[in-house]
């Protein structure tokens, strides 16, 4: 059985990360003006991680689909 290093330092101060693209964020958690897009590293993310809560939201709220009220194309454009 191969020893594992983990340095893993229990005191060691986290870096925040971005929950999208999994950045380090480029302002302070404790900063007193955060920006607009906390806790994201940027607008972009936090409009990704606000789509995923939109269309997960959509999908459920839609449990049946309604097979003849609109024929489902092939998206082939
Ligand atoms: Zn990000």
């Amino acid at each position: 059985m191969p020893l594992q290093k983990t340095p893993q330092n229990p005191k060691k101060k986290r870096i925040p990360k971005c929950p999208i693209c999994e950045k380090p964020l480029p302002y302070d958690l404790n900063d007193p003006n955060p920006p607009p897009y906390f806790p994201f590293c940027s607008e972009r993310c936090r409009l990704v991680d606000l789509h995923k809560w939109l269309a997960e939201e959509y999908y459920l709220s839609s449990p049946m689909r309604a097979p003849d009220n609109r024929p489902a194309k092939p998206s082939s454009e």
